[in-house]
Formats: structure tokens, sequence, C-alpha cells
């Protein structure tokens, strides 16, 4: 008899697992999440720096679910029994469940620091993203302060110490604000000052890319200051834990990051209300109950990547609990991103150094900037999918071959 599957979100742990075993005959699928649409964040920096319409980034897949089988539910979940193997949503729906994947995002505390949410502008999600456009669109003279506020993370589970969720975003902000500013003819009348709650900026990143995006940030004149922790956000200033602040007519940053409530209602969140796994991506208390994403505490730093990366092993240790014959994969943490830069450039990052590897790169250029739009039309298009292994497989050696062939 098919096991009853449950995966709580639509993102790109929840969707990379529900395709991967949306046609298998020994699971029946419940997948569970309160948006109407999915949204393909990384296209986000286009709709607050590019006037994107953000309709665009978003898509609907009831009926994509539905046609392959499975059952939607457009609910919260709120609450699971982990000893009973059951859970109930926010509308007081009961699921029942053999396993379970929790692939829900980490919350985005935009109330966790004093005045970020009246005075801060942020691309992090496609609420903020477009009210971010609207105000920079309009901007005209001043100074633009850009950074991270300070995040901090469980103990159950081994991951490197790092205080910002990933800066990438920040990465896209900086360099696009620039050229906006620059095709308005206004980027002498503005200042572009950027912060990091962190020692190093960028701190999953090795030396050749730091120094690389370092060497960019000198050309446009953005100024870099770190183990800036914001304490308050006004309406012309940010303020930081020590005792200095940034006068600041715009303010553009990414928030607190923190787990799921439900997850500590429910009894089986760390301290930073992070589900604990381990590098099987599998519960640290519980069995049956898995992590893909950025709500799972092993992930660092988070990013879609990395949830993909995850939900591949999710789904094969579940295929193995069925009795197939799978190998699992390792978890081997790398960062890839293309970050979007100016108008028609991106630059690949792919390093996974301080994650324990040896490699370390960034490129920048047209063909990445087409690269990425290639890719968010592609995920787009298929309702959320990812290329193909291989094609990942390829894009990784051709990035190292062509990479070396630049040194
Ligand atoms: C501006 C920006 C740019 C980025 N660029 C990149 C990039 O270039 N490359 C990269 O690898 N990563 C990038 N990231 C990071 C990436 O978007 C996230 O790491 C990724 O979306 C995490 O995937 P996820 O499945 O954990 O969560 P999400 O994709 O956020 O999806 C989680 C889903 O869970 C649902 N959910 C939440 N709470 C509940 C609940 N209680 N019950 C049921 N469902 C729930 C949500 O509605 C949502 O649909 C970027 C992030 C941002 C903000």
């Amino acid at each position: 008899m098919a096991k009853k599957l449950v995966i709580i979100g639509w993102g790109f742990g929840g969707l990379r697992t529900f395709y991967n075993l949306a046609w298998n005959k020994n699971f029946e699928i419940t997948l569970i999440d309160p948006r109407k649409k999915s949204s393909m964040k990384p296209a986000l920096p286009e709709v607050a720096f590019d006037g994107k319409d953000v309709e665009h980034t978003r898509f609907d897949l009831r009926s994509v679910i539905e046609w392959h089988g499975a059952r939607f539910i457009n609910e919260a979940v709120s609450k699971i029994d982990a000893e009973n193997n059951k859970l109930s949503t926010d509308k007081g729906t009961e699921v029942s469940y053999d396993y379970l994947v929790v692939a829900a995002w980490a919350k985005k505390d935009f109330g966790a620091i004093k005045g970020l949410e009246e005075n801060a502008y942020s691309m992090c999600d496609d609420v903020h993203a477009p009210k971010l456009w609207e105000a920079i669109k309009n901007f005209k003279w001043g100074k633009i302060s850009i950074g991270s506020a300070k995040s901090s993370w469980g103990t159950r589970v081994d991951i490197p110490d790092w205080v910002a969720p990933c800066e990438g975003p920040i990465g896209e902000a900086m360099f696009m604000t620039d050229n906006l500013l620059r095709e308005k003819w206004i980027r002498d009348k503005a200042e572009i000052n950027v912060f990091t709650p962190g020692d190093i900026f960028f701190e999953d990143v090795w030396d050749d890319a730091r120094w690389a995006v370092g060497g960019l940030m000198g050309q446009r004149n953005i100024s870099l200051s770190m183990n800036k922790v914001t304490k308050e956000v006004t309406d012309k200033a940010v303020k930081f834990e020590d005792g200095t602040e940034f006068e600041s007519d715009l303010t553009i940053m990414i928030p607190v990051y923190i787990g799921q409530q439900f997850l500590i209602d429910s009894w089986i969140g760390d301290e930073k209300w992070f589900l604990p796994t381990d590098k099987g991506m599998r519960h640290l208390d519980y069995k049956n109950i898995f992590g893909a994403g950025d709500l799972n505490a092993i992930t660092m730093p988070k990013l879609g990547h990395l949830a993909v990366m995850e939900a591949d092993i999710v789904s094969a240790q579940l295929r193995k609990e069925v009795g197939e014959n799978v190998t699992i994969p390792e978890y081997k943490p790398e960062v890839l991103c293309i970050m979007g830069m100016l108008k028609n450039e991106a630059a690949i990052v792919y390093t996974d150094v301080k994650l324990g590897w040896k490699t370390d790169m960034v490129w920048y250029g047209k063909w990445q900037g087409l690269t990425k739009k290639m890719f968010d039309l592609y995920n787009i298009k298929t309702n959320g999918k990812m290329p193909p292994k291989f094609g990942e497989h390829m894009f990784k050696k051709a990035i190292k071959a062509f990479w070396a062939g630049k040194k």
C-alpha cells in the first residue's frame, strides 16, 4: 500500500521533493501551503531594482499538483503531533502521515529590529520588493544604506558560525542600485554605503571571490563597513549596537531570519525555531520527519541551491524507506548562485572552500546575465522545476574550465 507523504511548503525544497516523487506509486502525496501562488525569489531583485511586474515571479501550482494525482491543501500548518504522525492547519484541517517533509520557509522577522518594517525596504519577498521599486525609482539624491541584520542559529546541529543568512541579495542590491542611478545620470548625487554584521562581507565565500567583488565595489565607489549590527532604523538613519550610525535617506535590508513558531509549538524545533536534522536530512529525534530548505537548521547559507540538494537527499531517503534500491547522495554543501548586477550582467558565484572543500570562483559578464534570465524563465515556465541534474553537472564543469582559462 502507498505510504502517506505530506510535504509542507511549495518553495524550492518542497517542489523538488514533490517532482522527484510525484509519479512514484509508493507514495500518496499531500502538499500544504497557505499561498495562492508560489514565488520565485531569485527573480525578486528585478522587481525591486528594475520594475519587473511581480506577477511574473509568481506561479499558480494547484492544478499542476492535482494533475499529478496529489492533494493540495491551501492552508498553513500550525502544529505537528510527531508522536502520533499527524498535523493540523490554521483552519483546523487534520492530516495524518507516514512520512513528513518540512520545507516551509524561515521567517523573515521584519519586527525584530525597531523601525525596520516602517523605515527600511527589502527585496526579500514579493510583498516588500514592489515597494522598494516605488521608493528607488523616485530617489533623486542622498545616502543609501544597504545591509543585513544579524541572525543567530540554534546549537543542535554543527554549522558555520555565520551571522548573515546569505549576502548574495545584498550584492545584487548594491550593484543594481549603482546601475540604476547611473542610468538616471544621478550616481554622483548619491552615496552607497554597504554594511555587514559579520567580521567579513560574504562570510560564505573565500578570498578569490571576495576580492573580485571588493574590486568591483571599489570601481563603483561603494563603501563597506564590517561588524555593524543594526539596532534601530529611523527615517533618516541606521543605528548600530556599537553606538555609530549611518545617515540614510533610503535603507535596504535583509531582516533577521528565524525559524517557525509551529515547530516550537510542536516541540520539534531548536532554540531558534529551526528543524534540527542530520546530514541525511532526517530529524534528530523523529525518524519519519525530514527537512529541506531554509527552515532546516543544517542549511547554511540559506540558499535555494542547497534546498534542492537537500530535497534530492530526502527523496532518496524516502525511496529507500519503501524498499527501493537507491543510493543516498552525500550532503556536500556549496554556494552556487547567479548574482544579478548590471542591466544585462550577472556574476556566477561558485564556492565551497568555507564549507570544507576547494572551489572558489566568481565570474561576471553578459552571458552570465543571460544564463540568469534563462534559469529564471526555465523555473517559472516549468512550474518550479530546476534544470536536470546532468545540466547542473555540465554547468559546473563549464564554469571551472572557463574560469581556469580566465586565470
Ligand atoms: C532576493 C533573493 C535572491 C535570492 N537568490 C538566490 C539565488 O540566486 N540562488 C539561490 O540558490 N538562492 C537564492 N535565494 C535564496 C532562496 O530563494 C531560498 O534559499 C529558497 O527560496 C529557500 O527555499 P525553501 O524551499 O526553503 O523556501 P521557499 O522557497 O521560501 O518556500 C517555502 C514555502 O513554504 C510555505 N510556508 C511557509 N510557512 C508555511 C506553513 N506554516 N505551512 C505550510 N507552508 C508554509 C511558503 O508559503 C512558501 O511557499 C535568494 C533569496 C532572496 C530573498
